[in-house]
Formats: structure tokens, C-alpha cells, sequence
């Protein structure tokens, strides 16, 4: 199943999109519960309630897709150094010289977390943030959507709380990385958490072997495979729920491979009039321009 959010004739809807892509069917809801996206349904399905019914199906090309969660009630919990190559790459860098220490490959996930208020959907635009940063970066990576409560939750139980995945650009400014030395700023500014198309269900995607690429103007920049994820899937929801609870809806976005812009050798920073384009297979493609 594919759960999208979007907007038609100025109304928000939440709906299930056809196997064939081409149509999505929005669920009858009320006004507040379809400004929660594809919240409203994943808290309905962890309360155990029946979901409403569909209306008819509307074209995809005529409705405005938003992110799936436009409103996370908690911040996105995100996964930094969590592939060998960009472990390199940014310790390689001018970021890794400010980091120091915390640029050495990881021994525990390294887990940092967005602002909510960052997550725009496909096609919206990333501001660029001239004022504040010189040094803006993409990151394609694979998000975990959690399907229900839970806390202390071990590896080998830990797909059975994934509702499903989707994609996130971890949009970054470096130099407020290294200016800060902490993730969070210099993750969150807003627009910085690009997401979708849609959700895709867990039944839909082997989250073990999905590729991930991603595009600036149409030049291929990263190309990679969750088998090189340094901490699995279940490794993190098992390092994150040891002492924080899990709720429905909370997204967890699980690092990106190398080849962004950092790494490079001078570094490739996005710039005004950029397209970002993230795939991954099984999934769709979640595209942003820089404004
Ligand atoms: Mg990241």
C-alpha cells in the first residue's frame, strides 16, 4: 500500500495510490485528520480502528502532492555516518577536521534529530538561506516510518513496529555543522527535510536491499544500497527505543551514502536554481528545486 498526502482545489486529503500509479483514492476524513497526512491513517491502524472509506479516485497528475507526514508531532530522528564511504568522505573534509574525534568511523549509531517544521513534499522548494549558509548539501537517504508504540524494543522485534518507509533528502549546511559542532542546527533550518513521494508499506519494500540515488541537475552524484548501512535497520530502532518510546508515525531517516557534495575535491555545494532528484527503487523519486 501507498499512502500519499496532497492537495486538491485547495483541500488536503490522504489517500491510497493505485498499484498502477496513475490514480489516488483519498479516504474520507475530516478536515483536521487530513492535515495529518498519512498520520491520521497509521494512528488509526495502531488504535485498531477501521479505517474510513475511500471516495473516488482522483488522476495523480491533477492533485499537488505534500510531504506523507507534513506535520510529524515529534522531531525526525535521523542516522549521521552510517556508510563507510561517507564516513570517509567527511573525514576527508574540512567537516572532518572540525569534528575531530567524532569523525573516526562510529562504534554506536550516531543519532541526531530535525526540527518537524522542516519537512516540505516533493516538488516544494529548499530554501537556499543565502543569509545563513554558504555551504548547502544534499543527503538521498531511506526513512523508517514507525507503525506502533514501543520502547526497549529488541532487534529481532524490531520490523514488526515499521508501518514503512519512504525517502528523505537530510538537506545540511555544512559550515553550520562545523560552526555549531552539533547535527541539529545546521540540519533543521526550514524546508531542510525534503520527504516522500509517499509511504510505501513494509510488505511493499525489502528495506535490506533498496539502492538509493540521487541527482543535482540531472548528474548522477550518489548511487547505493541499504546492504552497506554500518547499522541496520533493526540495530537502530534497537539503539533508539532503548530509553526513548516509539510512537506511531515517528520517522527515523537512516543515513546517506557517499558522493555528497562535501566529499568533493573542491566541495559541490547547491546553489539557487539546483534540482535535487532522490530514487529508490520500490519507492519513487522525491525531487526538490533550491530557491
Ligand atoms: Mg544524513
Amino acid at each position: 500500500m501507498k499512502l500519499a498526502a496532497f492537495q486538491f482545489q485547495a483541500k488536503r486529503y490522504v489517500g491510497v495510490v493505485s498499484a498502477d500509479l496513475t490514480t489516488v483514492s483519498p479516504y474520507q476524513l475530516s478536515e483536521d485528520q487530513a492535515d495529518l497526512g498519512a498520520l491520521a491513517i497509521i494512528e488509526m491502524m495502531a488504535d485498531g480502528k477501521d479505517l474510513p472509506p475511500l471516495g473516488q479516485a482522483l488522476q495523480l497528475s491533477e492533485v499537488c502532492l505534500l510531504a506523507p507526514i507534513p506535520k510529524p508531532r515529534r522531531n525526525i530522528f535521523c542516522v549521521g555516518k552510517n556508510y563507510l564511504d561517507h564516513v570517509k568522505e567527511i573525514k576527508d573534509s574540512k567537516l572532518g577536521d572540525a569534528q575531530g574525534a567524532m569523525a573516526n568511523l562510529p562504534k554506536h549509531p550516531v543519532i541526531f534529530s530535525k526540527v518537524p517544521e522542516s519537512v516540505i513534499g516533493t516538488k516544494a522548494g529548499i530554501d537556499s538561506h543565502p543569509q545563513v549558509t554558504q555551504e548547502m548539501d544534499y543527503e538521498a537517504e531511506l526513512a523508517v516510518v514507525i507503525a506502533k508504540k514501543g520502547k526497549g524494543i529488541k532487534k529481532e522485534d524490531a520490523l514488526r513496529h515499521v508501518w514503512g518507509y519512504t525517502i528523505i533528502n537530510d538537506v545540511s549546511a555544512r559550515d553550520l555543522q562545523a560552526k555549531h559542532v552539533q547535527f541539529h542546527l545546521g540540519k533543521s533550518l526550514d524546508t531542510f527535510c525534503p520527504m516522500g513521494p509517499w509511504l510505501v508499506s513494509a510488505d511493499e519494500l525489502d528495506s535490506s536491499h533498496a539502492s538509493i540515488q540521487c541527482w543535482v541537475n540531472g548528474e548522477l552524484r550518489q548511487s547505493g544500497t541499504t546492504e552497506q548501512l554500518i547499522f541496520d535497520i533493526p540495530t537502530i530502532i534497537e539503539a533508539l527505543s532503548a530509553g526513548i518510546t516509539l510512537y506511531p508515525g515517528d520517522v527515523i531517516a537512516t543515513g546517506t551514502p557517499s558522493g555528497v557534495g562535501m566529499g568533493f575535491k573542491p566541495p559541490r555545494f547547491l546553489k539557487k536554481g539546483d534540482t535535487v532528484k532522490i530514487e529508490i527503487a520500490g519507492i519513487g523519486v522525491l525531487e526538490n528545486p533550491i530557491i
